[in-house]
């Protein structure tokens, strides 16, 4: 530090004795720390301290014209210099000097013949008095200044007697004391403590004392005094004041020599925050007294308050739940299907923006219920910042309530369907009994029952199935209905279900110009656990229904598979059609049981109502569903989903799906059928092996067609037999892969090795539902000519037909 800046930093003195020795002594002593100024006479004592505001002055106080007592008298009055400290220098020692020099406001004395430590102590003292002096009058005007509404008033003591609230002490109140009170002068209300006693209210005044007591007898001068009280106005209306005050000087053993203060009128902000805490006690009131739950939401989505009703409802503790935040009570996604924490800033937002908004909302408590609510969002001032109050209203009461209207609605309209189920079933079951009564009592009465014979037991067959057909869903509806419907999983493989529903349906387009797609690709697994038999129920009942209500255009079956998390495959499956469509009213009668819709337009169509109802149920068992998309007029989607067991990774791949598309009908295929022109065949005979009647009976019908023989065995043992030994009967064997026992492949193989030509050369031809691709070589190979897929599809069989049996030299 360089010496200039060294002496601007320095505190001054100024020393005021007659005596020059004395001036010169105590300049030694004081010139290394402090700026000195000196002054031999009193008049040039105050002039030098007017000009130069020394930090202290040292004042001897016997000198000739104008003695210390008067000098300090003159300083004090001055406002300049009344705050600077004044440390008389006396050779005498009598109380009555010191108690005069106090009176005065003297800080403190040195006796001559004085030690140059005392004196250094003694003004050191002094300076750090004034040091802290000028740091609370800082404080206090800065506090003045930040708080310009408040009124402050001034009061100084000096100490006279050691009791703080003795009338002894020379007290002053500031003029502007007595104009907030509402006295005028020092007559109206005397420069005493007794007078401030007076206007205190009573039940203020021992803490008011105490606190008081407290910061003058603390001589470290660490307590603070700072006291809210009453006082009483001139016109008896109390008011509320701060007191603070702060000891500007005391003697060496620290008791306080003057004390001074401030006092401020604080009524407005006290009412102020009475006000706030009212309020706020008001609006705690009304929020706990609301129905609704309701929270004080942040923009950062932090919840500042909850009501009584919001703490029940949400399952909070309220305070130590502060921290959280509104997605701690929404679960991951909301019913609509959007993450409710996204969904949950762009509401947000727009209340912010709009004020105001109201929605529906999932929430999800911490112990994990859900709790669906409607809330109302409105934004409102809080603390300078705008926030969102929200009210939730519970709807888990009125959503049962709801529910339970809903089932009993649904149990109702079960009901009426029902009553037109058992309507629909006498009139469904009455026509094809009417028709296998009615003929079978004509063909009775018939004096010769042949004529018409065929025609007439065909309708009887088909009365009969369809009145089967009626009895078996009868029959699993009340299965189902009474709980006793069991699955029974086997492994199956894919293909084969797939192929079978593919031809048992491509019976059912009949005549109508429909085009029967199918929409699967290669990675569907090859084989899986489940129950092959009702998954065919499901898939038919719905394909049944397309083909039913379709008259022309399009009906596609979809499947994919998709696998579960637990190891387990969801299979779903679509089918789709360009028929008549569903009305949007009727959609949800669909499922019901019994429920058939649209009669008016199904008036020509069969049915009970029973298929979707029974489909439902079957998807359910599986853990599934099933659901529609229509569009009336113009065609309808069913979806289905079922959960299957997994058994291998194996996927039925490129070549069987290229297969069984093959097998999906095609108009063009269905023409060409048509209008196939069969040979005659009648100098040919053929056998055909079949564990299955019916398809023995299918074999059998069309390969009548050609006019052939056809035989029938149930066996590949009798198959053996029939070729074993004697005359070359059959032109070729149509021979089942699959049968229990001996199969097709064992068969053929045995009838190969019997030895005779016959044997080694008759074409046997495989017939297979299981067999989709890739096997045909496998089948040449063990002793096949040929290989035809079940179900038969005309133009194959005609194929081989012409190649391996028909010989037009015999023609
Ligand atoms: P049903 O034996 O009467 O066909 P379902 O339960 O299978 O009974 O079907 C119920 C009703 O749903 C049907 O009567 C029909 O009105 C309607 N429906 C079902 N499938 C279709 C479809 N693919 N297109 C149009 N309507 C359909």
């Amino acid at each position: 530090m360089n010496e200039a800046m060294d002496e601007a930093s320095k505190n001054s003195v100024l020393v005021v004795d007659d005596e020059k020795s004395n001036i010169l002594a105590l300049m030694d002593i004081l010139k290394p720390d402090y700026i000195v100024y000196a002054a031999t006479s009193g008049h040039s004592a105050i002039e030098t301290a007017e000009k130069h505001l020394p930090d202290i002055i040292l004042l001897d106080i016997i000198m000739p014209d104008m003695d210390g007592y008067e000098v300090i008298t003159a300083l004090k009055s001055s406002e300049k210099t009344q705050d600077i400290p004044v440390i008389f220098v006396t050779g005498l020692n009598s109380i009555g000097d010191e108690e005069k020099g106090l009176a005065l406001g003297t800080a403190d004395y040195i006796t001559k013949p004085f030690s140059p430590a005392i004196v250094k102590i003694r003004v050191q003292n002094q300076i750090k008095l004034l040091e802290q002096f000028r740091a609370n009058k800082y404080e206090i005007m800065k506090y003045k200044l930040s708080n310009d509404a408040l009124k402050i008033a001034l009061w100084d003591m000096d100490v006279v007697n050691k009791d703080p609230v003795s009338p002894d002490n020379n007290f002053a109140w500031s003029q502007e004391f007595r104009n907030m009170l509402g006295f005028s002068d020092e007559n109206d209300f005397p420069n005493t403590i007794q007078a401030f006693i007076d206007q205190l209210h009573p039940e203020d005044r021992e803490r008011t004392f105490a606190a008081f007591a407290a910061h003058f007898n603390d001589y470290s001068g660490k307590t603070p005094y700072d006291i809210e009280y009453r006082l009483k106005l001139k016109n008896g209306e109390y008011r509320h004041f701060l007191g603070l005050g702060t000891t500007l000087r005391r003697d060496s053993a620290g008791i306080p020599l003057r004390v001074a203060g401030a006092v401020m009128d604080i009524t407005e902000k006290k009412q102020m925050e009475e006000k706030a805490l009212e309020d706020e006690e008001r609006m705690r009131l009304m929020l706990d007294a609301m129905p609704l739950a309701c929270r004080l939401i942040s923009r950062d989505y932090k919840i500042i308050d909850y009501s009584k009703e919001a703490i029940n409802l949400f399952g909070v503790t309220g305070k130590e739940d502060s921290l959280l935040e509104f997605n701690n009570f929404s679960p991951e996604l909301q019913p609509c299907g959007r993450k409710s924490s996204d969904l949950k800033n762009e509401l947000f937002n727009k209340a912010f923006d709009e004020g105001y908004l109201h929605f529906e909302w999932l929430y999800q408590k911490l112990d994990g219920e859900f709790v669906p609510c409607e809330i109302t969002l409105v934004r409102v001032r809080y603390k300078g910042e705008d926030i969102i109050a929200e009210y939730s209203r519970d709807l888990r009461e009125q959503k049962a309530v709801i529910e339970e209207i809903r089932k009993a609605e649904i149990a109702e309209e079960s009901n009426k369907a029902k009553s037109q189920f058992l309507a629909n079933m006498s009139h469904e079951m009455r026509t094809p009994m009417n028709v296998i009564v009615g003929l079978t009592d004509l063909m009775l009465e018939e004096d010769d029952p042949s004529v018409n014979l065929k025609n007439n037991l065909e309708k009887i067959s088909t009365a009969g199935n369809t009145l089967l057909g009626l009895i078996n869903d009868v029959l699993d509806i009340s299965k189902i209905e009474a709980g006793k419907l069991e699955l029974v999983p086997i492994r199956y493989e894919l293909p084969s279900l797939l192929n079978d529903i593919i031809s048992l349906n491509m019976i059912r387009i009949e005549d109508k110009p429909i085009t029967f797609q199918l929409d699967i690709n290669e990675a569907l697994p090859f084989s899986l656990l489940g129950d092959e038999l009702r998954i065919k129920q499901i898939i038919n009942n719905v394909l049944n229904n397309a083909f039913k209500y379709t008259q022309q255009g399009t009906v596609t079956l979809g499947m994919s598979c998709e696998k579960s998390g637990d190891g387990d495959v969801w299979m779903h499956a679509y089918v789709s059609d360009t028929g008549i469509g569903i009305r949007e009213e009727d959609m949800k009668k669909l499922f019901i049981d019994y429920g058939q819709v649209d009669i008016q337009a199904n008036r020509k169509i069969e049915g009970t109502g029973l298929g979707l109802a029974i489909t439902k149920r079957l998807t359910e068992i599986m853990d599934g569903g099933i659901s529609v998309e229509s569009e009336y007029g113009k065609g309808s989607t069913f979806r289905l989903r079922i959960r299957q067991k997994s058994v291998s990774d194996k996927t039925i791949g490129a070549e069987i799906v290229k297969n069984l598309r093959r097998y999906s009908y095609v108009e063009d295929k269905r023409k060409a059928a048509k209008n196939l022109v069969r040979p005659d065949l009648n100098y040919a005979s053929v056998l055909v092996v079949d564990d299955m009647p019916n398809n023995l009976d299918v074999a059998k019908a069309l390969l009548g067609k050609y006019k052939m023989r056809v035989d029938c065995v149930a066996s590949g043992q009798e198959a053996i037999d029939c070729i074993n030994g004697g005359e070359p009967v059959y032109d070729a064997i149509f021979m089942d892969h699959m049968m229990p026992g001996m199969d097709g492949m064992e068969a053929t193989a045995k009838i190969r090795s019997l030895g005779t030509e016959y044997a080694m050369t008759i074409p046997i031809i495989a017939l297979t539902a299981n067999a989709i691709a890739g096997n045909e070589q496998m089948f040449l190979n063990n002793g096949f000519q040929a290989f035809l897929a079940k179900p038969i599809n005309i133009m194959s069989l005609d194929s081989i037909v012409q190649r391996w049996i028909r010989d037009k030299s015999k023609e």
